[in-house]
């Protein structure tokens, strides 16, 4: 049995209409389901909500960044978890939605206090479905995207792998659209992958490539093996579990000398 958490990214999560991708959406729920049938403890972190809100409403007048991201968070924050609740009763199982802000992970009270209520809802065969909360937290004080905070998360709970499903396959030589970049498949936790990252941001979610290789680098060093890898691709998350070979992906080699629980209020 293995502990993971799964982070998946707007691009993964939405279309380009603001509505949810309800096809990636349920496949990612039935791999989900199918690895907790075989023994692996799941903890989701799930983007997703600004990019689904946007195509439930259209503002009177324009709003400001702050202001579209607390309405479209609202609005498609309730829209995944309903999506998700529903496909996850199919299989029998509950998933629960924790919202939470960086200054969660600032004090030790706070921090405990988060933690124990994400074992609470492990040990009673729920699935933990983490998001920022992006309707009220103050921009400054923010985490810097998802991907940040799944590696948190992974760390909190002592997780043996952290999986961000992005919209490519991984860390390439160059530009992913370029047909001469190569998907590199392993990188150290101390080897820097900077020489060959071109910035490119996603299109929805806050997060780019940089951000995500430099997390998974951290975390890597905490202990915690991280992979990057594309979340359209079927059967990518049991693949990936099962038969890592069948699926293009970069992996983050974990330090083998680490504690793992780095507590971020320390
Ligand atoms: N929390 C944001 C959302 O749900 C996503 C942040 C990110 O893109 O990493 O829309």
């Amino acid at each position: 049995m293995s502990r993971i958490v799964v982070k998946i990214g707007s691009n993964v999560l939405a279309r380009k209409d603001g509505k949810p991708n309800i096809t990636n959406m349920s496949t990612l729920v039935d791999q989900v389901a199918y690895l907790k049938n075989n023994g692996h403890e799941i903890v989701m972190v799930s983007s997703g909500a600004v990019a689904c809100g946007r195509g439930a409403v259209t503002p009177l007048k324009d709003l400001d960044s702050v202001a579209s991201r607390q309405l479209f968070s609202a609005i498609g924050q309730v829209r995944l978890m309903n999506l998700y609740s529903q496909f996850f009763s199919n299989y029998g199982m509950v998933a629960a939605q924790i919202l939470t802000q960086k200054d969660n992970f600032s004090s030790e009270e706070a921090y405990l206090n988060q933690k124990s209520c994400m074992l609470t809802m492990l040990e009673n065969d729920v699935i933990p479905i983490v998001n920022e909360n992006d309707t009220v937290s103050l921009t400054e004080l923010m985490f810097t995207d998802n991907d940040e905070l799944s590696g948190s998360i992974a760390a909190m709970i002592n997780a043996d792998m952290l999986v961000i499903l992005s919209n490519v396959d991984g860390i390439f030589t160059g530009d992913p659209e370029d047909p001469a970049s190569k998907l590199i498949p392993e990188i150290a936790y101390d080897e820097s992958a900077d020489q060959y990252l071109v910035e490119s941001k996603s299109d929805f979610g806050r997060g780019g490539m940089s951000s995500k290789s430099h997390i998974a680098s951290k975390v890597a060093s905490e202990g915690i093996a991280v992979i990057i890898a594309k979340g359209d691709r079927p059967r990518v998350l049991i693949d990936l579990i099962e038969n890592p070979q069948n699926v293009p992906h970069t992996l983050f080699r974990p330090s083998q000398n680490s504690n793992k629980e780095k507590k971020a209020y320390e």
